[in-house]
C-alpha cells in the first residue's frame, strides 16, 4: 500500500477534472470542438529567436552544466530589457536570477521564506501555483478575494490584522490570470507600504506585462517606490515570446530575497540549459515587433469573441491586457462550461478552477484564430440560454 506525504494528499483536488471528462466524450462523438480553454500561444517562436537557438546548439561549451543563477549575458539582457520597457535600472549580478520558467520560481520561493505554518497570501481566483507551492512547503495560504466590485484588486484593508501579522509572503499578478484585470503604480505603493508594516515579501508574477491593448501601458511592480526593499517580480518569456515549452523566465528585484530563491534552487535544479538562455537573449534584445504583431491578433480576436459574448447577453468588459475574457455568467460557472461544451461544442474554463471566488464566471482564452473564435462566435448565436 502506497502512502502519499501529507502535502501531497491536502493539494486541492484537480477542479478541470469534471470538464476534460466531458470533453473527452464530446470529442469521441466526433464533435470538432474549438478550444478556448488553454493559456498556451498558438503561435510558433518567432523565427530570430529558434535561429539563435540553432547557432547555439552547436557550440560544445553551452552543453555543459549551467550556474544556477543564470548566464550573466541572459541576465544582463533582461535588466538592458527592463530599462528599456519599464524604467527600472537593476544590477544584473545580483538583481536578476534566471528561472526554468516563472512557475518554478512560484514554486520554489515559499521553500525560502514560509517555514510550516507561516501564511502565504494569495489571490483568489488565481493562478493555482501560489497556493499550491505554499502547501508544498507546509504553509498556510490565506486567500485574498478578487471582486468585480474592487476591480479585481485585493482589499488590503480586509486582510485581519492577526493573519497579516503571521504572512511572510504576499503573492500578486497584474495584469491578472485569469480576471485580465490591471494594477496601478498608486496600487503597487499600497502594497508596499501594507509590506512594510506588516513585513511581508511581495512577489508580484509579471507573466502578462508585454500583452496588453488600446495603447495601455502594463507598470512594473518595482515603478512603485520602495518596491525593491520589499519585493521582486517574476518574469516569463513564455506568453510574451511564445516560448511556453522552451522553460525561461527570471526574477528581479531585492538582492537578498533573490539570493534565499537561489539558495534553493541551487540545491534543486541546476539552472536553465545554456541554448535555451541564448534563445532568450535573442528575445529580449532582438526587434520586438513580433511582441507588438501579436498583441494586434489578440485584439482582433478579443473583438471577435466580445461580439459572441454580448449576443449572448453576458456582461463582459474588453479587457486592456492578457489574452482572457472573464466572463460573468448566470448560475455555476462549471454548469455554463458544460453547456457551453455540449450544446456548442466550445471549451472555456470555470472560474471556480482557481478558486472560491472564481464561481460564477468562465474563462475565455484568446489562442485560437480569429475564423475560429467567429465560428465559436456563431454557435453562440443558436445558443438559447
Ligand atoms: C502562464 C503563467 C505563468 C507560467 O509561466 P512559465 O514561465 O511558462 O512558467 C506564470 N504565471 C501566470 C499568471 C501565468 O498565466
Amino acid at each position: 500500500m502506497i502512502k502519499y506525504a501529507e502535502r501531497i494528499n491536502s493539494l486541492p483536488p484537480y477542479l478541470f477534472a469534471a470538464i476534460d471528462k466531458a470533453k473527452a466524450e464530446i470529442i469521441k462523438k466526433g464533435v470538432d470542438v474549438i478550444n478556448l480553454g488553454i493559456g498556451d500561444p498558438d503561435m510558433p517562436t518567432p523565427p530570430h529567436i529558434v535561429d539563435a537557438m540553432k547557432k547555439s546548439i552547436d557550440n560544445p561549451a553551452r552543453h555543459k552544466y549551467p550556474s544556477y543563477e543564470g548566464m550573466l549575458s541572459f541576465r544582463t539582457a533582461a535588466a538592458d530589457w527592463y530599462r528599456r520597457t519599464m524604467n527600472v535600472t537593476l544590477n544584473s549580478e545580483d538583481e536578476v536570477l534566471t528561472l526554468i520558467g516563472s512557475k518554478e520560481g512560484i514554486a520554489h520561493i515559499p521553500l525560502a521564506f514560509l517555514n510550516p505554518g507561516d501564511v502565504s497570501l494569495v489571490p483568489d481566483p488565481g493562478y493555482p501555483v501560489y497556493n499550491i507551492g505554499s502547501i508544498l512547503a507546509s504553509a498556510k495560504p490565506f486567500k485574498m478575494p478578487l471582486l468585480a466590485g474592487n476591480e479585481f484588486l485585493p482589499d488590503l484593508d480586509a486582510i485581519p490584522k492577526d493573519v497579516a501579522k503571521k504572512a511572510k509572503l504576499m503573492f500578486l499578478n497584474y495584469p491578472n490570470n485569469p480576471t485580465s484585470a490591471t494594477a496601478s503604480i498608486k496600487f503597487f505603493e499600497e502594497v508596499v507600504d501594507f509590506a512594510n508594516e506588516f513585513e511581508i515579501i511581495v512577489v508580484h508574477d509579471d507573466a502578462y506585462s508585454e500583452m496588453t491593448y488600446d495603447g495601455y501601458k502594463a507598470p512594473s511592480f518595482l515603478n512603485a517606490s520602495g518596491a525593491k526593499d520589499v519585493g521582486i517580480e517574476m518574469h516569463s518569456l513564455s506568453k510574451t515570446y511564445n516560448m511556453t515549452g522552451w522553460r525561461l523566465g527570471f526574477a528581479v528585484g531585492n538582492s537578498e530575497i533573490l539570493a534565499g530563491l537561489g539558495k534553493v534552487k541551487t540545491n534543486v535544479d541546476s539552472g536553465a540549459f545554456e541554448v535555451i538562455q541564448e534563445a532568450g537573449v535573442a528575445a529580449l534584445t532582438g526587434p520586438q515587433d513580433c511582441v507588438r504583431d501579436m498583441n494586434n491578433i489578440y485584439k482582433e480576436r478579443r473583438d471577435a469573441l466580445l461580439t459572441g459574448l454580448k449576443e449572448l447577453g453576458l456582461d463582459v468588459k474588453p479587457p486592456r491586457a492578457t489574452f482572457y475574457v472573464w466572463a460573468h455568467v448566470n448560475g455555476k460557472a462549471a454548469d455554463f462550461s458544460k453547456m457551453l461544451l455540449e450544446k456548442a461544442g466550445i471549451v472555456a474554463t470555470p472560474g471556480i478552477g482557481f478558486g472560491e471566488y472564481g464561481e460564477g464566471y468562465v474563462r475565455f482564452a484568446l489562442t485560437q484564430s480569429v475564423d475560429r473564435i467567429n465560428e465559436a462566435v456563431n454557435r453562440m448565436r443558436k445558443l438559447d440560454i
